[in-house]
């Protein structure tokens, strides 16, 4: 679409971050640009559209905290709702939780269980795919809803690192691979 090249030249490599030897990628500075904002948010919410484009999905689902950022208007630009998927212990209410392995130690991802309903197609949104264990427990928890999980839509997806491969069948929409 129109301005997204240039919007994607706005994210920052920060050598070193947050341990040495990770090459960060930062997305604030496109953040921080309207039309480069805009771009990539209706890039995004592309990924929810069928052939005639319209939208398809009956949920954004947005993993914590960058997948708010854009998942949240991406929600807004296809008509539908916006479901949190946080880490453990931040949703007040009844939740399914998924637990997967980093590099050190593990993570837990939630949900509150009646944030869908069996059958609601959603669309899954954050900013970086890395080695995909984010996306991976995110599907598991949709599909623990009773959920279909029409697609993954990032801004960025580490080419050199299996992400792909570990979300499996689910089609992935990346805006940019590096
Ligand atoms: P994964 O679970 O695929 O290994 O890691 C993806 C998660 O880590 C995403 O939620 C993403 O926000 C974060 N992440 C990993 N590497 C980077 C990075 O270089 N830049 C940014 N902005 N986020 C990252």
């Amino acid at each position: 679409g129109p301005g997204l090249e240039a919007a994607l030249a706005l994210i920052a490599d920060v050598p070193d971050f947050p341990e040495p030897g990770i090459l960060f990628k930062d997305i604030t500075p496109l953040l921080a640009d309207h039309s480069a904002l805009q771009a990539v948010v209706a890039a995004i919410a592309a990924a929810g559209r069928g052939a005639d484009g319209r939208p398809v999905v009956d949920k954004v689902l947005g993993m914590e905290s960058r997948g708010f950022i854009l998942g949240a208007p991406a929600a807004l630009a296809l008509g539908v709702g916006f479901v949190p998927v946080r880490k453990a212990g931040k949703l007040p209410r009844a939740t399914y939780a998924v637990s997967y392995a980093l590099e050190y130690g593990e993570a837990t991802l939630e949900v509150h269980q009646d944030a869908l309903r069996p059958g609601d197609r959603v669309l899954l949104v954050d900013d970086v795919l890395a080695t995909g264990g984010t996306v991976k427990a995110t599907v598991e928890l949709a599909e623990k809803c009773g959920a279909e999980v029409h697609g993954v839509a990032v801004l960025m997806e580490l080419g050199f690192l299996p992400g792909r491969e570990t979300v499996g069948a689910v089609p992935v929409t990346a805006l940019l691979t590096v």
